[in-house]
């Protein structure tokens, strides 16, 4: 019988390359993929007639023919438009990647489509991949079938993954009983065991939904309890306590380039005031792109340097780790501030106008002599390397660091045993109700005002052919030696770095409408010196474009770019297009952004949505209420609060596994009587952002 923490690989039937296929979509355990909702749900289960349709129902609809056409989406993604019909009406089914459909919908051809019904002002019914079928010889269709349909590879079709599913259900491999005691859950709340039943081989919709439920009530629940329990940790471990420099705080904010905004200001001096104690500082500081979160850095780093320890700032690349170096250089001109980079490939000092370079042995010596500021990617997160005085880390995105950095910097303790402060930066606003909800005990920072007389960044939806406008403005924008930025979403999981993606949208525009321009690539495939010298030539001009993958969305910081146009935009997130969109409007030039797509339905008003609001907070508040808080951190395995199952229709739940989490470790510190839940948290401390 196999077990909650059993490989993937030891279900019946699972060959290497479908495991192989599983570790892709990040599952390797029993657990893994058992809680992996589907992403929807096909529904034979009600045949209506079109007229009878409304917006938002799961219908069955036996329509004929009428014409089908084929428009060429973006890169592979081509789009099938079928138009059908009843007697009651018409509707147009739309089908993503699969051409050879041409060939089946003939005109007159009598077919069964599933799906969801949209009913859209402009464009009428519309059935977005629906599942079709030929209507059966015997004209009778089979009801009340309800089939999951679950984000996966080629290595893994459909079909297979819900056999492989079905088993592992059928095997009882999890602990079956109820992780709580009786009474415990709220009341009308899905049992455990039946919620996977529900949610993975329902009988009707409203059963895969109360399964949602009961799933995202322990997800809140498990959250909940990790936060509670990492604080109380914290706590007993210790900090060290970092006396108040009112004279020095005067004097750097004086000597900055800029005044700080009244937002910077609070939250450098709440942060103070949160080191003045002998607790590990637990900040969050959340701020738009562009909202000035590396002079918070700067500011405290400073301070805590002069108190007489070291401080250490961490970004998720090398590229990120040289420019804040920089920034911190220009910012300290006026004091004489020891600064260290540390990367991968790099080791660079400065004091003052004094600069070194200096090899890794020398380096990691100076490191460790502590009365130092460190910036660096997580190369610098090793033993040999961490200052024995190390008084504060900064983390600049967290989320995009790995599991064992993330629970080295947890754990990265002097050598007197305590804590170091932590502050973590983040350009991913959480939704407001969220974090009151689930996040209660953290403390949160925010940078709501936009530092010195940013102009709003003209943004707008093409789609289809408007696209071409996209790429007027960017050869405009060459023309008066202004950069521009075009970013392609990954179209298989397989091409998880986007090689691949950022490739084929080079090869079409640079022979096609950029045709002349200077184009540079940037996709996670290339070495880190490569990455830096397209920014490179990107930032001296001699570039007029910078193809690339999300790797832009964290920080980069080119002032002279003005356009930004996103490929393929359904396929971000809200909050995720937001930053990308922060990319630009970095300085006083104008800057346009402009989100291609062939969506409809849906997914264009989402994207005209991000066009129309220009806050972030607003936008992740938005996302969360539409998409669920799956969404919310993008495509990409953030670790940062990946929530899956929690929707905005939660609420109610969220605040009832809140307090639910305050009685239990209130009763069981240890969570000895909830053996599951306790394995829920420690995974989750692996994966998340809980300190
Ligand atoms: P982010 O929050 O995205 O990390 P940055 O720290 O990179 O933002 O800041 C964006 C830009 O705003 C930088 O060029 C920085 O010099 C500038 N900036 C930061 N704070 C202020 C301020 N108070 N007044 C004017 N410009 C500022
Ligand atoms: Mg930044």
């Amino acid at each position: 019988m196999l077990s909650w923490n059993d490989p993937i690989g030891f279900i019946q039937g699972v060959t290497p390359s479908m495991r192989r296929g599983f570790e892709a979509l990040d599952m390797r355990t029993m657990g893994d993929l058992l809680t992996r909702l589907p992403r929807r749900y096909e529904d034979f289960s009600s045949e209506k007639l079109l007229y009878a349709c409304t917006d938002g129902d799961s219908v069955t609809v036996r329509v004929r023919v009428k014409k089908a056409s084929m428009t060429p989406g973006f890169g592979r993604r081509k789009l099938v438009r079928a138009i059908v019909e009843d007697a009651s009406g018409s509707a147009s089914a739309l089908f993503f990647n699969q051409p050879w459909l041409m060939k089946e919908f003939t005109a007159g051809r009598e077919i069964v489509l599933s799906g969801l019904i949209s009913v859209h002002p402009q464009y009428g019914r519309q059935i977005t991949r629906p599942a079709w079928r030929p209507v059966p010889e015997d004209g009778i269709l089979p009801v009340g079938e309800i089939l999951a349909v679950y984000a996966t590879t080629r290595a893994i079709p459909q079909k297979t993954y819900r056999r492989i599913v079905e088993r592992a259900l059928a095997g009882e491999p999890w602990p079956k009983t109820e992780p709580l005691a009786a009474g415990e859950a709220p009341t009308g709340l899905m049992g455990f065991a039946e919620a996977f039943r529900a949610v993975h081989l329902p009988t009707t919709l409203a059963q895969a939904e109360q399964g949602r439920r009961r799933f995202a009530f322990d997800e809140a629940l498990a959250y909940r309890l990790g936060f509670s329990l990492t604080g109380k940790d914290i706590v007993r471990q210790g900090g060290v306590a970092m006396p108040f420099q009112e004279t020095f705080a005067r004097t750097f904010a004086e000597s900055l380039p800029f005044p700080l905004t009244g937002d910077q200001k609070r939250a450098v001096w709440v942060a103070l005031q949160d080191m003045e104690k002998p607790v590990p500082m637990r900040r969050l500081l959340q701020g738009d792109v562009g909202s000035g979160k590396t002079a918070v850095a700067a500011f405290l780093a400073a301070h805590v340097l002069r108190g007489g320890m070291s401080a250490a700032l961490l970004a998720p690349t090398d590229l990120l780790a040289v420019q804040h170096a920089q920034t911190l250089r220009r910012m300290f001109a006026a004091h004489q501030l020891p600064l260290m980079l540390l990367t991968r490939t790099k080791q660079q000092a400065w004091l003052g106008h004094q600069e070194e370079v200096l090899k890794k042995e020398a380096a990691n010596v100076r490191a460790r002599q502590g009365g130092i500021i460190l910036v660096g990617t997580h190369a610098l997160l090793q033993e040999k390397r961490i200052p024995a005085d190390l008084g504060l880390v900064i983390v600049d995105e967290q989320h995009r660091f790995g599991v064992e950095q993330r629970q080295f910097l947890a754990e990265a303790t002097r050598a007197d045993g305590r804590l170091p402060h932590l502050l973590s930066m983040t350009a991913t606003p959480i939704p407001r109700s969220l974090a009151l909800t689930l996040l209660g005990d953290l403390e949160v920072s925010s940078l709501l005002e936009k530092p010195g007389g940013r102009l709003p960044i003209r943004s707008e939806v093409c789609v289809g052919t408007r696209r071409s406008s996209a790429y007027e403005a960017i050869r405009a924008a060459a023309s008066r030696g202004e950069a521009s930025f075009v970013v392609c979403p990954l179209i298989d999981p397989s091409d998880a770095l986007g090689k691949a993606s950022v490739q084929e949208t080079e090869r079409q525009l640079s022979t096609g409408a950029l045709a002349g321009l200077r184009i540079g690539v940037l996709h996670g495939r290339l070495k880190s010196e490569e990455k830096a010298d397209v920014m490179d030539r990107l930032l001296r001009k001699e570039l007029d474009v910078l193809i690339s993958t999300t790797v832009i969305e964290v920080g980069v910081d080119v002032p002279h770019a003005t356009v930004m146009a996103i490929e393929g935009a359904d396929r971000f997130g809200m909050a995720q297009l937001h930053q990308l969109r922060g990319r630009v409007g970095r300085s006083s030039l104008p800057s346009r952004c402009f989100f291609l797509t062939d969506a409809e339905g849906e997914p264009l008003e989402r994207l005209e949505q991000v066009a129309r609001l220009q806050d972030g907070f607003a936008l992740a508040e938005e996302d969360f209420r539409r998409r669920g808080a799956g969404n919310i951190f993008g495509t990409q395995q953030s670790g940062y609060l990946a929530f899956r199952a929690v929707r905005w229709s939660d609420m109610d739940l969220l605040q009832k596994a809140a307090q639910l989490a305050r009685e239990m470790v209130e009763r069981d510190p240890e969570l000895e009587g909830y053996p599951w839940f306790r394995e829920r948290v420690r995974e989750l401390r692996e994966s998340s952002h809980l300190e």
